[in-house]
């Protein structure tokens, strides 16, 4: 079997999956084993029993500002325009500024990332337009500032407003997703949600965004489908890699070639330095008899309830679909190991990256293994910088 392929990738998500198309169109013969029965990894797509398009391991809105893993993508999908927004729903409790349009049961509405029209639909307008002045004036060269940043100011009108921020959309919402406050947690991941220093009201700002228009699952098998490429499906491959010598086996016998794993890398090595720490995601689907739930593709709930945000999908996919809509709410733990969790998000910290680093040290052992992706790295990528390594993967190899 090894000496059929040139390649070996663990993983058929955006990591593997990209890398093996991408070599197989340099010549190579590659191996994709895959453990879900699925390709796609978490992006992947599929009709629920109700006929909605839904991602089984929540939303994925695509968004780049690399036109080179834009270009390649394309080959495999048509895109469907469209730019995420995203609401805030939080209860009100400042009744008198919130205008009587913007209440609904007791609860009020603004965009995220928090914008000069949330501050008027915090404060009321005319409030709100004075603070905003206020903020661009402090912030003249900038066009967006993190709540970390924002929270260093020292001036009482902006550290009021920081204040509202943090309390508004930021602590309650980081306490739900990592169980620790935006100032435990690596300042890069509140930077992904900046306050916006002007209208904008987009999640992303990236060049390039859209949704693949029938969906991420045959973008991935139009990826996938090259006479170079076999996929097996359900297919530990830990069950058949041996690491155990100085050269890595497969199915018992030496594999000569690059082997790209895109799995968790302290699974790789039997845990030997101990479990790295992952949060995990409790996914709440539910249908709906009616033709929509909410107003925009997820609406975050950043001050109250358990989840932190409900996505609808057909605003993302534009499916059209009358009298049925599905949505999904997230819970956010502890990743425990137990079966059938899936270690979702990395939690970084230097503790963490220090314990990751053992890891990636056993796998440099072997010059010919390559850790590649969200797991394997141990990092918060969305799927276009994973689409972009492993084309410069592919490329080096
Ligand atoms: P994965 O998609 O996890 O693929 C790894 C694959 O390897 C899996 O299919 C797994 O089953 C397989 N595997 C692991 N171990 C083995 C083994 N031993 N044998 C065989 N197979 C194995 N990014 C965006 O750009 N935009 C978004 O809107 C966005 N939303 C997200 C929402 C959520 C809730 C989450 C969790 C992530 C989101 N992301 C988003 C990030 C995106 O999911 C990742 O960047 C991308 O999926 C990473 O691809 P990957 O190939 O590294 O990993
Ligand atoms: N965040 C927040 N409130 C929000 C949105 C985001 O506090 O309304 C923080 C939170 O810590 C979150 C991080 O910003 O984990 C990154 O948010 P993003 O939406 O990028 O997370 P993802 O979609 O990757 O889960």
């Amino acid at each position: 079997m090894s000496e059929r392929f040139d390649v070996l990738a663990v993983g058929a998500g955006y990591a593997g999956g990209v890398a093996a198309r991408a070599l197989a169109e340099r010549g190579k013969k590659v191996l994709v084993l895959e453990r879900r029965d699925h390709i796609g990894g978490n992006a992947y797509d599929c009709l629920d029993k109700h006929g909605v398009l839904i991602h089984q391991y929540g939303p994925h809105i695509f968004h780049t500002n690399d036109k080179k893993v834009f270009d390649f993508l394309s080959r495999f999908t048509r895109w469907r325009r469209y730019q995420h927004r995203v609401i805030a729903n939080i209860p009100r409790d400042n009744p008198e500024v919130v205008p009587a349009h913007k209440r609904t049961d007791g609860r009020f509405f603004f965009p995220v990332p928090f914008n000069l029209d949330s501050l008027k639909n915090a404060f009321g307008e005319r409030e709100g337009g004075r603070l905003g002045e206020k903020l661009l004036a402090a912030y003249p060269a900038q066009s967006q500032v993190t709540i970390l940043e924002l929270r260093q100011n020292k001036d009482p009108e902006v550290a009021a407003i920081a204040d509202y921020v943090y309390d508004h959309v930021f602590v309650q919402y980081t306490m739900k997703q990592w169980g620790q406050t935006p100032e435990e947690i690596d300042p890069a991941t509140t930077a992904r949600v900046p306050v916006r220093l002007s209208q904008d009201d987009r999640y992303f700002q990236d060049a390039y965004q859209g949704m693949p228009a029938e969906g991420y699952t045959p973008m991935f098998r139009r990826m996938l489908d090259h006479p170079n490429i076999t996929v097996e499906l359900g297919t530990d491959a830990l069950a058949r890699l041996d690491l155990s010598g100085e050269s890595i086996k497969l199915d018992g016998q030496k594999f000569g070639g690059p082997v790209i794993y895109t799995g968790q890398a302290d699974e790789l090595f039997g845990f030997r330095f101990g479990p790295l720490p992952y949060r995990t995601l409790d996914f709440r689907f539910e249908t709906l008899e009616r033709d929509f739930f909410q107003s925009h593709g997820t609406v975050n709930y950043t001050a109250d309830q358990d989840f932190t945000r409900i996505t609808e999908f057909k605003h993302l996919t534009g499916q059209e679909l009358t009298g049925t809509t599905t949505i999904v709410k997230e819970y956010s733990r502890a990743y425990t190991g137990a079966e059938g969790e899936t270690p979702y998000y990395a939690i970084i910290n230097p503790e963490n990256n220090d314990l990751y680093a053992k890891y990636k040290a056993e796998a440099e052992k072997f010059g010919e293994l390559h850790l590649l992706g969200r797991l394997a790295e141990y990092k918060y990528y969305n799927m276009d910088a994973i689409a972009g390594k492993a084309l410069e993967l592919a490329e080096r190899l």
